[in-house]
């Protein structure tokens, strides 16, 4: 059985797609792919020797070696252009899948879909994919054996019903606070319209270790630490005021 993560990645695939999952580790996401149809083909990618050899027995196990091709290489350089219409990428920080993503741009055309999982940073995928002409059209949050998930869908920006400018303008909230774009590629401009329970526990764990750091800078006696404490000082009011205008 999958996990709630990768059911819910597995989810966002439209039926009949070409899939490419990179940095598939055990194949599990291509496997299911498959075998339910959200996919007639796939190529699972892994770097990595170890992972490698899972898939290549996921694959083998499930009798699906003939749909889903399991290459070793670095990111999209297992692509041929034009080959998959899905990629998904999960299970990596935002700054490698951006990074990824960026060293395979002529890997990218005639790509439908992107479905990606950072487990950080997820702010510095969202503005690659804003500056690269990816719109991000549905994002969720859950929480997993106390692992909080970040799953972002972006479409090509000309086959995208939402326009970036829709996506990160800034927005006046009840309550006075302004949610600046810099906020929108933090927080999460779907996020942010419609906070869960996951969503507003991320934040506020992000607020406590905000204010961890900031009492270890307390103690420092150095004229940096105070334009630090002065600038975590001004982060943790930023989003406390934020979420207590979302709640
Ligand atoms: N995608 C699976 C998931 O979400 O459950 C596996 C995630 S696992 C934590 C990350 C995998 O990405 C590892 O198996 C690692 O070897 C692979 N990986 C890391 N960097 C990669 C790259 N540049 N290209 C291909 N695979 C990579």
């Amino acid at each position: 059985k999958l996990s709630q993560r990768l059911q819910y990645i597995l989810e966002q695939i439209p039926p009949g797609s070409v899939l490419a999952d990179i940095g598939s580790d055990h194949a599990l996401l291509p496997v299911a792919a498959v075998e339910s149809g959200r996919a007639s083909r796939a190529v699972a990618g892994e770097v990595n020797e170890g992972p490698l050899r899972a898939a290549r027995k996921q694959v083998a196990d499930a009798g699906l070696a003939d749909r889903i091709d399991v290459r070793h290489g670095n990111g999209l350089q297992v692509l041929e252009a034009g080959e998959a219409d899905v990629i998904t990428i999960a299970g990596m920080g935002g700054a490698l899948i951006a990074t990824i993503l960026d060293e395979g741009t002529d890997k990218l055309p005639g790509v439908r879909q992107l479905v990606l999982q950072p487990n950080v940073g997820e702010d510095m995928l969202r503005k690659w994919l804003l500056h690269s002409g990816w719109v991000v059209t549905c994002e969720h949050i859950l929480e997993e054996d106390g692992k909080i998930y970040e799953i972002l869908t972006a479409l090509p920006e000309s086959q995208s019903p939402l326009s970036q400018e829709d996506l990160y303008a800034q927005v006046q909230l009840a309550g006075g606070c302004t949610l600046t774009s810099a906020l929108h590629l933090r927080m999460g401009p779907h996020l942010v319209k419609a906070p869960n329970k996951v969503f507003f526990k991320k934040w506020q764990g992000e607020i406590a270790k905000l204010q961890s750091v900031l009492k270890q800078v307390e103690r420092s006696e150095l004229e940096s630490a105070r334009e630090k404490r002065e600038e975590l000082q001004r982060q943790i009011e930023q989003l406390e005021e934020v979420l207590a205008c979302l709640q």
